[in-house]
């Protein structure tokens, strides 16, 4: 019998987080303030954050370890289980070995349980009584309702208002673990209300609900903000992915030779990757291949320049050196909304500059065209964003078909697609088109970026 995924026990589990930050040969430059461009000092990070996520964020300890109250709440769906793709295999009929990391077994569908629990954690432990947030299409506020709930905290969820309308099954699943969602704008911020009143029924942005979320965090005691991607502590936090898959490979008896993810902010695809690309930095690994998956309508670091930029659309947090598309950028019309920022981790650029890792961008319609393929043959309906990751692991595969090469390949499965079913529907129904970023608004978006001296 051949084993068709790897299980770990509950006591296999890891019980630190690697810090890459430790290792890395160049650490991304500090973050700059909004307003003043300054070097953003700890104390500009206290109002939003609590101490210990802030240590954390500069943090160059190389283990840090997870709380016994996190690994507790962890342990509901950790370890998860490592797959190999053997039907996959077959029905691609290459040589390949390909595994995939399952993050689809948490309770809200995906990998960002994993810091959700611990940033909760750390502010109950930090006297708070409530946390603040935005999402986009609902998988964010998802894990934070339910982390909240863990730590009997309350929990606020501003929702763009699109996907409010759109994707009521995310915003009752946030309802059902006790959050208060309200689609952004709302009338009960400043941002909010002026939005409003030119536009009643104005849909909104990430980069609104952002606004309202950080207003609403300084404006109540008790309240501190979270962010689900693209900041150190949150791919920190998921670095249990990556741990767990290095142990589950060494019990396969395999290294990969090629790692697989696809990337928005970059928290999924980090978490799977750094604790292995600590092997090709101490060159234990050298020739290990790394490939970040993007989206061609949010192509940031195959597109985008490597700069300063704010975070988000209002220039209210942090300016981080990453690659990006400016933050003036509109989310296009596409179905993978978890890909949809225009920036990325200031670690994943760091590593993209120094040539650890490689990016690619994928157009919609050969991101759905696999994940069915894949679907039909393992079984699992991947959300939009991971079939990102899909699309490049079956190039990789056929690649191997041609050359005869039986290579390692291991992709990050960070969610499912159930509430997705929709971006399914409209690909199977031949009504999916792709559509790519413009090159002319990168140039355009240039003039609008921060001058860092
Ligand atoms: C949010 C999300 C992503 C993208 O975010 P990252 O921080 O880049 O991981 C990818 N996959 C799923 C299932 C998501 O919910």
């Amino acid at each position: 019998m051949k084993d068709v995924k790897i299980q770990l026990s509950e006591k296999d589990m890891p019980r630190q987080w690697y810090n890459i930050l430790a290792d890395l040969p160049k650490p991304p430059p500090p973050y700059r303030h909004p307003v003043t461009l300054e070097l953003m000092k700890p104390s500009d990070l206290q109002a939003v954050f609590p101490d210990e996520l802030i240590a954390q964020e500069a943090s160059t300890e190389r283990w840090i370890d997870i709380p016994e109250e996190v690994a507790d709440v962890l342990k509901i769906w950790r370890p998860a289980p490592l797959y190999r793709a053997r039907r996959w295999e077959k029905a691609l009929d290459t040589p390949a070995k390909i595994y995939y990391k399952w993050e689809g077994v948490s309770p809200a569908g995906s990998h960002k349980l994993n810091t959700a629990i611990a940033q909760a954690y750390y502010n109950k432990k930090a006297g708070q009584t409530r946390l603040a947030t935005e999402t986009g299409a609902g998988q964010w506020g998802c894990a934070l309702s339910y982390a909240c709930q863990v730590f009997d905290m309350e929990c606020k969820v501003y929702m763009v208002r699109v996907s409010y309308n759109q994707k009521p099954y995310r915003r009752i699943l946030m309802e059902t673990w006790g959050a208060t969602v309200v689609p952004s704008p709302s009338p009960e911020t400043n941002v909010g209300r002026q939005l409003l009143a030119q536009d009643p029924n104005h849909s909104g942005s990430l980069g609104i609900a952002i606004s309202e979320a950080l207003e609403d965090t300084v404006t109540h005691p008790g309240t501190k903000y979270s962010l689900g991607s693209v900041v150190n502590h949150v791919l920190l936090h998921q670095t249990v992915i990556g741990l767990e898959t290095k142990q589950q490979m060494e019990i396969a008896g395999e290294y990969p030779d090629i790692l697989i993810g696809c990337v928005g902010g970059g928290s999924n695809f980090g978490g799977l990757v750094l604790p292995f690309v600590k092997d090709k930095i101490d060159k234990s690994h050298p020739n290990l291949r790394v490939i970040a998956v993007e989206s061609m309508a949010a192509p940031s670091m195959t597109k985008g320049v490597y700069a300063y930029d704010w975070g988000d659309t209002a220039k209210m947090g942090p300016v981080a050196k990453m690659h990006t598309l400016g933050h003036g950028y509109v989310p296009a019309p596409v179905h993978a909304g978890g890909l949809r920022y225009h920036g990325v981790s200031p670690i994943l650029s760091t590593l993209l500059e120094e040539k650890l890792i490689e990016s690619r961008a994928c157009h919609q319609l050969g991101v759905f065209e696999a994940a069915i393929s894949f679907a039909r043959a393992e079984g699992f309906v991947m959300a939009p964003e991971t079939a990102h990751a899909i699309r490049a692991t079956m190039d990789e595969a056929l690649a191997c078909k041609e050359s005869g090469e039986s290579k390692v390949i291991v992709f990050g499965a960070s969610g499912h697609g159930h509430f997705d079913l929709a971006a399914y529907d409209a690909y199977l129904g031949g009504k999916l088109q792709d559509y790519e970023y413009p090159a002319e608004k990168v140039q355009e978006a240039l003039k609008d970026l921060p001058k860092v001296k």
